[in-house]
């Protein structure tokens, strides 16, 4: 079937990124549809979180070549807050901890500053706070996680969880989860994949970045791709995810240092 461009969410091309005057992506080229699951594995250092912080916008990453295009627009021209504005939703491999600030306000902030660079009605205290009890029923979190400073004391598995409830709150067009399952318990790792499934639609993408294969267990990808040198050396279906499991990655880091410049 030949698609429509209008509904291509994201496409990388060539993308060269470096941080600290070290060149991390040596040109990633990528492009996902509205509805579409893909996934991100690689070894650690491939250049996997590099490429989410870029994505984010980043200020300690440096464009150096290539394009992002996201929903027609230059990336790369917005800058960070703009980017989230515009749906780029990026939970991170580790969640900042915020002393001081309550879960709740947090949350509010966030969400209220989407409804404005939308032109929707931003919530009160009361109204929000019915919503987001809502949306903890995604994550199977405790009310009294909202009245904590943002992540500060939470288990690694809860903090994840904490990202999946921002996610499922703001309702981005495209997520981008930077190991999300990594460092939690099966239990955890099933909400925290039941919640991606949840929030999956036809109108966003989803771009989950995963060391390991068993994410995948219960987020089917429609694309898997394979990190390598900070370049995609290989993108396949869902079943790539367990030719590497059994494979291990050596062999496409091989393939990357052949086609390396
Ligand atoms: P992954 O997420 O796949 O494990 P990263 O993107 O975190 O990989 O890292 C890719 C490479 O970039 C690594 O060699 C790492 O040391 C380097 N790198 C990442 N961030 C920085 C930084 N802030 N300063 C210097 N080097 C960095
Ligand atoms: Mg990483």
């Amino acid at each position: 079937m030949i698609r429509e461009n209008s509904d291509v969410i994201l496409s990388v091309q060539d993308l060269v990124a470096e941080v600290e005057g070290t060149e991390i992506l040596k040109g990633v080229t990528l492009k996902v549809r509205a509805g579409e699951i893909h996934t991100v594995m690689g070894l650690n250092g491939s250049g996997k979180s590099t490429f989410s912080k870029v994505l984010a916008g980043h200020p300690d990453y440096t464009v150096t070549g290539g394009t992002i295009t996201y929903r027609g627009q230059d990336l790369l021209e917005l800058e960070p807050e703009d980017r989230a504005r515009a749906g780029i939703f990026l939970a991170f491999q580790y969640p900042l901890e915020i002393p001081g600030v309550s879960n709740l306000d947090f949350l509010r902030v966030a969400y209220n500053a989407r409804q404005a660079h939308h032109g929707h009605e931003e919530l009160d205290a009361f109204d929000f706070d019915e919503l987001v009890r809502d949306k903890l029923d995604v994550v199977k979190m405790d009310a009294s996680f909202l009245g904590r400073s943002v992540n500060e004391g939470f288990s690694g598995g809860e903090k994840k969880r904490n990202e999946i409830l921002q996610m499922a709150l703001l309702e981005p067009t495209l997520a981008i989860l930077d190991e999300t399952d990594s460092g939690l318990d099966i239990d955890a790792l099933k909400i925290v994949a039941e919640g991606v499934n949840q929030l999956a639609t036809p109108d966003n993408a989803m771009l989950v970045i995963t060391h390991y294969q068993r994410l995948l267990n219960y987020v089917v990808p429609d694309y898997v791709h394979v990190m390598a040198g900070g370049r995609i050396v290989r993108t396949g279906g869902k079943e790539l995810a367990l030719e590497l499991e059994e494979r291990g990655y050596e062999w496409l880091s091989d393939v990357a240092e052949a086609t390396a410049r």
